[in-house]
């Protein structure tokens, strides 16, 4: 069942790799294709390594429904977002370095930069310490997301969410490059002023017909 989104999650799962957002079998990929159905990327698996049947279909209990594998140690909250957050699709959790690093010089990513309005819509926000593989991690991001498609989790990573993969996809690559932009600027003593809020609704506007 599912072979479309199966491959469309490892497709998203190598993307991240690629672009450094993770490293070896770190994060995971997880997707809602029904009803009390989710896909969702296995546990310790390096992405390099995998097939699409490798990818779980769960349930909402994080039962196996399809598949030979362990789903991932997140699953839990993995479920808990989609069942908190109805509109969403698809979550990504990624351990990305300069949004983490951002997460412990303040409380809140700012509207500061093109790439955040565009791709995350709204400031980020920093969620406290939570450990993993438990449904307290899905509770925080919940509960942190505010307009946003992205929670920095602190001393973790980050998640991202949106209606399809490629929107959690965007706004998990796109928020790297800003938190990269924002340590770097931060670094070098740079002031970050805060935009007026009609330019940032301008530019949002803008994005909403970018692309073909
Ligand atoms: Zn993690």
């Amino acid at each position: 069942m599912f072979e479309k989104e199966k491959k469309q999650v490892l497709d998203a799962a190598l993307e991240i790799k690629r672009c450094n957002l993770v490293s070896l079998s770190g994060g995971n990929i997880s997707m809602r294709v029904g009803e009390n159905q989710y896909l969702v990327t296995p546990s310790g698996m390096v992405y390099e390594e995998m097939v699409p049947d490798d990818v779980c279909l769960i349930d909402g209990s994080c039962r196996v429904i399809e598949g030979i594998r362990k789903p991932s140690s997140d699953s839990s909250a993995l479920v808990y977002m989609f069942e908190h957050m109805p509109q969403i699709r698809a979550v990504i959790h990624t351990h990305q370095p300069w949004a983490t690093a951002a997460g412990f010089a303040a409380d809140e990513l700012p509207d500061f930069l093109v790439t955040i309005m565009d791709a995350c819509k709204n400031p980020v926000k920093v969620a406290p310490f939570t450990p993993s593989s438990a449904v307290g991690m899905g509770e925080l991001a919940v509960r942190y997301a505010g307009d946003s498609l992205a929670v920095i989790l602190k001393h973790h990573g980050v998640i991202t969410y949106g209606g399809d993969l490629k929107e959690a996809l965007y706004a998990a690559i796109y928020l790297e490059e800003a938190a990269k932009t924002y340590v770097l600027a931060k670094a070098m003593g740079a002031g970050i002023p805060a935009l007026a809020p009609e330019l940032i609704a301008q530019e949002k506007a803008g994005w909403e017909t970018y692309g073909q």
